[in-house]
């Protein structure tokens, strides 16, 4: 793990750029070019950007490395080619993955759907059940994953305990720290060896962008980039340029999310007519002592349980003027969605409520709107009701 060099904002907006020289532009160039001009008669690395050696690619993969305190790391084309990949770099067919129960559906699908059929065995631990970890551990298990914080009750996970595991057994353990952010939560500090990001959601943080990005040791980042050549997953030029623009504010962005967060789950909670909220800076949160001594800052991601059940949140969707009703997260717009259309709509209603996510559940994303007018956005909503 490396030291970070600077404070978070100083990283986010320079990561270690050289000096400019004169008449440089202050902001970088796109090189919006799939070939670069090889040297004649030289055996040097050639540049291509399926290779993830293009500049705008590099900029961004020095940046996020500096605030995740990585040796290294590397952009690709979305959260799901940064998951799959990640993976493929330290499993092999015949290996073994334990994975957290908690997970977004599409990495769930990725696991048993795609992975089972290249001879990677998945088994799933629910996080409560912490001696399950060690029980479904095999001979052939190569690689722990988890999200943390979770969607959508945003349940914190203890990285910390589940690094010494993955240590003592000598196996890698990945983390899709999508929810936290490097703002939030840097998983390699606490003994992680491989972080997951969606770029897609707070990194770049407007809404207009899918990308994905795996920081960890140097090694493990040469196995996803040499996977990544002939998987085929590289980011585009102008999506990496877009995706710096949106990093330089990262750590304001999210320093603001946190206070609304905060601010309209305590409003949240006081509305008779919401049953109960999920916010892990919350004291009535399963996981608040443990999100108070590693967290950074608890967020912009809310949950809620609405008293009326499924019509109740229909009616208060409706209402809503300002709140969004959109898939996806982290962007500077709020959104809100229902996990029985979205991240859950695979189970039951009953399957859904026994993991604690009933019908009426709302999510939301709180953007980077005034508190007071996305509180009066909710007052609406919940008059509705
Ligand atoms: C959105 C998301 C993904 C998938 O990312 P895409 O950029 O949509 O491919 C993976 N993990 C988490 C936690 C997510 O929220």
């Amino acid at each position: 793990m490396r030291r970070r060099t600077a404070g978070p904002s100083t990283l986010a907006i320079h990561g270690d750029v050289p000096a400019r020289a004169a008449h440089d532009p202050v902001a970088a160039p796109i090189y919006q070019s799939s070939t670069f001009v090889s040297p004649v008669g030289s055996s040097e690395e050639v540049l291509y950007t399926r290779y993830g050696n293009n500049p705008n690619q590099l900029r961004l993969a020095e940046r996020l490395a500096r605030l995740e305190g990585a040796e290294a790391a590397i952009f690709v084309a979305s959260g799901m080619g940064a998951t799959a990949l990640a993976h493929l770099a330290v499993l092999n067919p015949g290996d073994h993955l334990l994975s957290s129960d908690w997970i977004y559906g599409g990495t769930r699908q990725l696991f048993t759907e795609e992975f089972t059929r290249f001879g990677i065995e998945v088994s799933f631990v629910n996080p409560d059940k912490r001696r399950e970890w060690r029980s479904k551990l095999r001979k052939n298990t190569r690689g722990i994953f988890i999200e943390s914080p979770t969607n959508p009750l945003m349940r914190v996970l203890d990285v910390q305990w589940l690094a010494v595991l993955a240590e003592a057994e000598g196996i890698a353990l990945l983390v899709d720290s999508t929810f936290a952010s490097p703002i939030n939560y840097r998983p390699l500090e606490h003994g992680a060896d491989v972080v997951i990001h969606s770029v897609t959601k707070y990194l770049n943080g407007h809404s207009d962008i899918v990308a994905g990005a795996v920081a960890g040791a140097e090694t493990i980042v040469e196995e996803v980039r040499s996977r990544m050549k002939v998987w085929g997953q590289a980011l585009d030029p102008h999506a990496a340029w877009l995706i710096e623009r949106g990093m330089k504010t990262l750590a304001v962005r999210v320093q603001r999310h946190n206070q609304t967060g905060m601010e309209v789950a305590t409003w949240l909670e006081q509305q008779p007519k919401v049953r109960r909220v999920h916010y892990p800076g919350l004291a009535s949160h399963p996981d608040h002592a443990l999100a108070a001594r590693t967290l950074d800052g608890f967020g912009g991601m809310v949950g809620v349980e609405l008293s009326g059940g499924p019509r109740a949140a229909e009616r208060c969707l409706r209402a809503l003027r300002l709140i969004t009703h959109a898939p996806s997260l982290g962007g500077v717009e709020s959104l809100v969605s229902e996990p029985r259309f979205t991240s859950h709509a695979a189970l039951t209603p009953d399957e859904r409520a026994a993991a604690g996510i009933p019908d009426g559940f709302l999510r939301l994303s709180l953007g980077l709107e005034d508190a007071a007018d996305l509180i009066e956005d909710l007052t609406r909503g919940l008059a509705a009701v």
